[in-house]
């Protein structure tokens, strides 16, 4: 298998290649194009010629557009599924849960409309609000996700009439490219580009006089840096960065009910997720019952290649996360209890078993940075005001859960959590029609439903005096 470029409507090689790794192996999976600084450029110049014919397209059209990629997405999930398997790492039930997932994103888009919105219409006025295109976007994807989350930013940049250029993480673009392999003919040449690197051309994407507006997903680090790359042009910019999630379980619960959820929040992907439970607070009255809950499904799971039935958790993505993982599992060695995993096998692949810290607090790696990855400190508390106050002493503030079986006494507390979702009794649940994103350091702006689509346009008012 090859891949290439998609950049105005041709698959092109990268003027250089390198080596994409499977995880799990550590073996080189594929060769892969790398772009160059002049393959960039001419990305975002086809994305610009493309865009006036775009722009111009009535919606219905770019629905059909959506609609017919969610066609091409579903009934192609199944090799999809597997190279992102093979590259990201997941098992292959959650690879293909991301697969279709996507689809039904694009096809989500295709409900909403942008309706010119009268806001005075007399005798004497007409005044109109106008939702117009931006221009060529740039999307930069991390690696946790990579089709999901260019899903969060395709179909709402063209269902609004921009042209585009992804650009997904280096350790992750097979699937990205096979997906633009796939699609190439689904839409006019230019309006959509994929390029990929070797992390060299995001900050070159942002600072590109003809890109109106990135869209960026990954960490808080990055970002900032997005957002001064931006800064020159005034670019418009969404941010949907790291996160240090809090799970707060007050002392109603049944452990043995609950710890089921609260282990897949924390350690779904591998804990690789943006809004993965990162710190979960417990009521020293079920402290020990719930550590106790936690270790028996960790030490049961099942830790493989995603490739294999039955696995549960894959190897982490990269060798980099692997190593910042495992040195903050040995500086938790020494600041709590490690009573479920800390280890990793004796094989290749970069794997490491669930990891349960207990009798560790804030004020230590593990709990005030964001690990991203299989290691989670339980946290005992006793005070109600208290514990709120830990979870929002945070300079992140993407999600949070409270859990209780009480909902209204989990409502008053989610009320007081300062971040941009707050789940109760689950953790994590996200979805196309429900607008998502950050507080504080996690983000700027939001993702994914009307809101969402607001995003990727230029508010624009024509105001008449009769
Ligand atoms: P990262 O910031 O290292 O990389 C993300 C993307 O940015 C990659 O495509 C990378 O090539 C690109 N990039 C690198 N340098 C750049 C620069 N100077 N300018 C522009 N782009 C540049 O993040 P990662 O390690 O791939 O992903 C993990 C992080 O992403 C975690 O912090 C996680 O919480 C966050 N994340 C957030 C969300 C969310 O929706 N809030 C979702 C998923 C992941």
């Amino acid at each position: 298998m090859t891949y290439k470029l998609l950049i105005g409507g041709k698959l092109v090689d990268g003027d250089q290649t390198m080596d994409v790794l499977n995880p799990a192996t550590e073996e080189v999976l594929a060769k892969c194009p790398r772009a160059s600084k002049a393959q960039l450029d001419q990305a975002v110049a086809a994305a610009k010629s493309a865009f006036p014919a775009w722009s111009k397209t009535s919606i219905d059209e770019r629905k059909k557009v959506l609609n017919g990629i969610a066609d091409i997405i579903e009934k192609n999930s199944d090799e999809l599924a597997r190279l992102l398997t093979q590259e990201q790492g997941k098992p292959l039930a959650d690879a293909t849960g991301e697969i279709l997932g996507a689809a039904a994103f694009f096809r989500y888009f295709t409900s909403l409309d942008l309706p010119v919105r009268i806001i005075e219409d007399s005798d004497q006025k007409r005044v109109e609000a106008h939702r117009r295109p931006l221009g060529v976007i740039g999307a930069i994807i991390p690696w946790n996700f990579p089709i999901v989350l260019m899903a969060f930013k395709v179909p709402p940049a063209l269902l609004a009439g921009n042209t585009i250029v992804v650009k997904p993480a280096p350790t992750t673009s097979l699937t990205t490219l096979r997906f633009g392999e796939l699609i190439a003919n689904a839409l006019p040449a230019g309006v959509l580009n994929i390029i990929t690197d070797a992390n060299d051309l995001g900050g070159e994407l942002t600072a590109h006089p003809d890109v109106r507006k990135i869209s960026f997903t990954g960490s808080t680090a990055t970002g900032s840096k997005v957002m001064a790359g931006a800064a020159a042009l005034l670019k418009r910019i969404t941010l949907e960065l790291g996160g240090n999630d809090a799970g707060i379980v007050l002392d109603d619960v049944d452990p043995k009910k609950v710890a089921p959820e609260l282990f897949e929040g924390a350690f779904e992907n591998n804990g690789q997720v943006c809004i993965a439970m990162k710190r979960l607070y417990v009521h020293e009255s079920i402290y020990d019952e719930i550590c106790d809950e936690l270790v028996k499904i960790a030490d049961a799971a099942i830790v493989g290649d995603g490739l294999k039935q039955g696995t549960q958790l894959g190897p982490l993505q990269n060798k980099m996360q692997f190593d910042k993982v495992k040195a903050i599992i040995e500086e938790a060695r020494k600041d709590g209890n490690i009573i479920a995993g800390g280890t990793t096998p004796e094989k290749a692949g970069y794997f490491i078993r669930p990891t349960i810290v207990r009798d560790i607090t804030d004020g230590t790696r593990l709990v005030d940075e964001e690990q991203f990855g299989p290691v989670l400190p339980v946290i005992k508390y006793r005070d109600m005001a208290d514990v709120i106050a830990r979870a929002n002493a945070s300079p992140y503030g993407l999600g949070g859960s409270v859990w209780s079986s009480n909902p209204d006494r989990a409502y008053e507390v989610a009320n007081q959590m300062d971040s941009g979702t707050i789940w109760v009794n689950q953790h994590g649940s996200l979805g196309p029609n429900i607008p998502f994103g950050g507080a504080k350091q996690s983000g700027l702006g939001s993702e994914l439903g009307e809101e969402g689509l607001a995003e990727f346009t230029q508010l624009k008012v024509i105001n008449v005096l009769k």
